[in-house]
C-alpha cells in the first residue's frame, strides 16, 4: 500500500504532483484521505418541503429553457425546475457550459442549498449529481477537479481491497465493538449506510487518536537531553528593561517558564500561545537574548519573507541595542548577500539570524545553535521545525502560534509540547469593533472607508479563496481590486495580493501598503499571517460567512494595533456564528466554537500540515471517544507485561517511527 500513486489508473504526473503538494504520496495516504463530508443523494425532498437554509437533494425535471444573464464579471444562469407538483428557480453562477445541457425536460438531481433570493425560495450552484446514497465530498485538491478525485480515490480502494490488516488487537476491538478494518476504510469513502459510515468513521478515529497518544506518551517520557543555557539570574529583568514598553503579567509569566527551561539539562520544547497582538514576539526576542547571555546562538524562522522582515526589523530595533548582532537569511537575497549570510552564521559573527525557510534548506551551518524559535508554527510541519533543531546540537525549541486551540485538541495536537499561554493584551488596545454588513449598507460602508482615509488610515479587503471545483457567487480578490478600483474607490490608492501571484511582486506590493503607499489593500487571506501595519485601522471581511471563526477572528486581528479606534466589517447577512463573532474577542472561547460547529481541521483556516490526520481530524472533535482513548492510552502504558498492550504500543511506535526518531525515542 506504500506504492507511489502513479500505480493508480488517473493519475498521470501532472497530478501526482498536485496530490504531492497536498501531502498525499501514497496509495495508502490517498486512501487515508477522508471525505470532509458527505452528500445524502437516499432520499430526495419534494420542492415544497424546501426552506431557506436547507441543504439538500431534489429528484426534479427542467421546467424551460435556461436563460442567461450578466452582472458585473458574474454569467448568472437560471433554470425553472419542477417535480411534478411544484415549481422553483435555481441559479447557478459562471457555469456558460450549462447552457448546452439544459434542454427543457431533463431529469436532474440536484444537490444543494436553497436560499431566499428575490422573495422566492432559490436554489443556489447545486451540483449536478448522478450517484445515488452517501456521496463522499473531499477537501479539495489544487489541480484535480472533484469527480476525478473522487474516482482516484475509488482505484486507490479498489488496489487496497480486502488487504488493510487487522493490527488493532481483537481482544480491543471486541472491547469497545470496533468494526473490522477492510469494511472501514471502504464504508468511511462509500458508505453503504448512515450505520456503516458512523462505525467506519468511529473505528478508524479511535485507532488513530489511541496510537497518537500512546506515541505521545511515550514522547513526553523520555527526557531529551539538550543544550543548558546559563545566562546570568538578572538577564531577564535587564531584557524587559531595556523595551520601551512595560512588559504584561502574562508575558512575565510566560518568560519565566522559558527561562527555566533553557537553564535544565533537559532540551525545551514548548509552544508558546496567544491571541493575535498579545506580545509572543516580545517573549521569542527575549528568549533570544537570554541565549546570548549565556553564550548561544539563536535562529528564528517565519513562514513568509514579509514576516521573516518585520521580524528582523524589529530584532535591529530591540536586541541590537543589547550588543546582540542580527541578520537575515531569506530566498530573495543575491548569490553575494547568501554567501555573507552564510559565513556571518558559520563565524558566530550573527548572534541571531531571522529567516524563513531558507534557514533550513540552504544547508546553513551555525556555529553554536542553543535555540530555535519558529513563529506561527501552524503553517510548518512538524518535519520541518525539528529539521531546523538538527542544525544544532539537540537545541531548545520554542513554537510560537496565534492559533488558540482548544485544550483537548492541543493535547493531541502538541501533545509532546509544554505549552504557555500568553493570555492578556497589552494595555491601552481599543478591542476591535465588529460588525456584520449587509449587502444594502455596502455604499454607506464605502463613504466610511473613505473618511477613515483621509484621516490618513488604511483599510485591509480580504477575500475568500475560490476553491476551483466551485460555483459561488462570492467575487473572487481581483474581481474586487478592478471593481473598487474602477468605480467604487477611484480616488484611492489601492494595492492586491493573491496566492497565484509571484512572491516577489506579492512582497513588493505588502511592502508599498507596509509602507503606507497605497491606502487600500486588496487580498485573498495571505495577509492572515502575522503583518503588522498599525496604520491600518479598516478590515473588510468579503463573503464573511465562508471563513471559519477562528480565521475571521485571526483576520481582524491585523487591525487594532495601533491607538486608533478600529472597525472590522463582516460583509454578510447577519447569522448567530458571526453575530457570536461580533460579541466576544476571546480566541480561545471562538476557537472552541468553531470546533465543535466544523470540527478540528478547519481551524487553521488552511491545511494542517503536522500532526492531525485524516481520521483525527474527523472526529477529534468527538469529546467521548477523546476520554475513551485517552484513558485506553493510560491503561495500556499501565499493562507493560499483558501482550494486547505490548501489540498496541508496538503499533504506535510503528505508526509514529517517524517522530519517535526525531526525538531519540527506542
Ligand atoms: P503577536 O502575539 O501577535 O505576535 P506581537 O508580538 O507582534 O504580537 O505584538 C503586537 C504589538 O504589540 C507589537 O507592536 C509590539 O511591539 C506590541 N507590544 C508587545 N508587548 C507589549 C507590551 N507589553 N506593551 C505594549 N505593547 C506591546
Ligand atoms: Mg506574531
Amino acid at each position: 500500500m506504500d506504492y507511489p500513486l502513479s500505480g493508480i489508473r488517473g493519475i498521470g504526473p501532472a497530478r501526482q504532483k498536485a496530490f504531492e503538494a497536498a501531502g498525499i504520496r501514497t496509495v495508502r495516504e490517498l486512501v487515508m484521505f477522508l471525505p470532509r463530508e458527505y452528500r445524502d443523494l437516499s432520499a430526495p425532498v419534494p420542492l415544497s418541503a424546501l426552506r431557506p437554509g436547507d441543504t439538500a437533494a431534489v429528484r426534479v425535471r427542467a421546467a424551460g429553457e435556461l436563460s442567461e444573464r450578466r452582472a458585473r464579471r458574474l454569467l448568472i444562469s437560471k433554470l425553472y425546475v419542477t417535480d411534478g407538483t411544484d415549481t422553483l428557480p435555481v441559479v447557478w453562477y459562471n457555469q456558460p457550459w450549462l447552457k448546452n445541457q439544459m434542454a427543457p425536460g431533463r431529469e436532474l438531481l440536484l444537490y444543494g442549498k436553497a436560499e431566499l433570493k428575490q422573495g422566492y425560495v432559490t436554489l443556489v450552484s447545486p451540483v449536478i449529481e448522478s450517484g445515488e446514497g452517501l456521496i463522499p465530498v473531499y477537501r479539495s485538491i489544487q489541480g484535480i477537479p472533484a469527480k476525478a478525485l473522487r474516482q482516484c480515490v475509488e482505484a486507490a480502494l479498489r488496489l487496497c481491497e480486502g488487504q488493510w490488516p487487522d493490527e488493532l488487537p481483537e481482544s480491543l476491538r471486541r472491547r469497545y465493538g470496533l468494526c473490522e478494518r477492510n469494511f472501514a476504510m471502504r464504508n468511511a469513502h462509500f458508505p453503504d449506510s448512515h450505520e456503516a459510515l458512523a462505525a467506519a468513521r468511529r473505528r478508524i478515529a479511535f485507532e488513530e487518536l489511541l496510537l497518537y497518544q500512546v506515541a505521545l506518551s511515550l514522547l513526553r517520557n523520555t527526557a531529551r537531553e539538550g543544550v543548558r543555557i546559563a545566562f546570568p539570574p538578572d538577564a531577564p529583568e535587564a531584557f524587559w528593561a531595556a523595551l520601551p514598553f512595560a512588559p504584561t503579567a502574562a508575558q512575565r509569566r510566560v518568560l519565566a517558564e522559558v527561562a527555566a527551561d533553557l537553564m535544565s539539562d533537559r532540551a525545551m520544547a514548548r509552544m508558546v500561545q496567544g491571541d493575535v497582538g498579545s506580545g509572543k514576539t516580545a517573549v521569542a526576542f527575549a528568549a533570544i537574548a537570554l541565549a546570548h547571555a549565556g553564550g548561544w546562538q539563536s535562529a528564528l524562522m517565519a513562514p513568509t519573507e514579509v514576516l521573516a522582515r518585520q521580524h528582523y526589523e524589529s530584532a535591529v530595533k530591540l536586541l541590537e541595542p543589547l550588543g546582540m548582532k542580527a541578520g537575515l537569511l531569506v530566498g530573495s537575497l543575491t548569490p553575494k548577500q547568501h554567501r555573507l549570510a552564510h559565513e556571518a552564521v558559520a563565524s558566530g559573527a550573527w548572534d541571531v539570524v531571522i529567516g524563513t525557510h531558507a534557514l533550513i534548506t540552504e544547508g546553513v551551518a551555525y556555529r553554536n545553535l542553543g535555540l530555535v524559535v519558529t513563529d506561527e508554527q501552524h503553517r510548518f510541519g512538524v518535519r520541518q521545525r525539528t529539521m531546523l533543531s538538527e542544525k544544532g546540537d539537540a537545541p531548545n525549541v520554542l513554537v510560537m502560534s496565534a492559533t488558540p486551540i482548544p485544550r483537548t485538541l492541543s493535547l493531541i495536537l502538541y501533545g509532546d509540547l509544554d505549552i504557555s499561554i500568553v493570555d492578556e493584551l497589552p494595555p491601552g488596545r481599543t478591542p476591535v469593533q465588529t460588525r456584520i454588513v449587509p449587502e444594502s449598507k455596502r455604499e454607506a460602508m464605502y463613504g466610511f472607508l473613505r473618511d477613515e482615509v483621509r484621516r490618513g488610515r488604511q483599510v485591509y479587503v480580504v477575500c475568500p479563496l475560490v476553491e476551483e471545483s466551485e460555483a459561488v457567487d462570492a467575487l473572487p480578490a481581483e474581481a474586487v481590486y478592478e471593481e473598487l478600483r474602477t468605480k467604487r474607490l477611484t480616488d484611492l490608492e489601492i494595492e492586491l495580493v493573491h496566492g497565484r501571484m509571484k512572491p516577489a511582486d506579492k512582497d513588493a506590493a505588502l511592502e508599498r501598503f507596509r509602507r503606507g503607499e497605497a491606502d487600500v489593500l486588496v487580498s485573498t487571506t495571505v495577509i492572515e499571517v502575522g503583518v503588522n501595519v498599525p496604520n491600518a485601522t479598516v478590515m473588510v471581511i468579503e463573503n464573511a460567512e465562508r471563513f471559519g471563526l477562528a480565521q475571521l477572528h485571526q483576520l481582524r486581528g491585523r487591525v487594532g494595533r495601533g491607538a486608533h479606534e478600529s472597525w472590522c466589517f463582516l460583509m454578510a447577512e447577519p447569522n448567530p456564528r458571526l453575530r457570536f463573532l461580533a460579541s466576544t474577542a476571546d480566541g480561545f472561547k471562538i476557537a472552541q466554537k468553531d470546533m465543535e460547529l466544523r470540527g478540528p481541521g478547519e481551524l487553521f483556516g488552511t491545511r494542517q500540515s503536522g500532526a492531525l490526520s485524516a481520521g483525527m481530524n474527523a472526529l477529534a472533535s468527538d469529546a467521548e471517544l477523546l476520554k475513551l482513548t485517552h484513558d485506553e492510552a493510560r491503561d495500556i502504558l499501565a499493562r507493560p507485561d499483558d501482550p494486547e498492550a505490548q501489540a498496541v504500543v508496538a503499533l504506535a511506535r510503528a505508526r509514529f517511527a517517524e517522530r519517535m526518531e526525531e526525538v531519540g525515542v527506542n
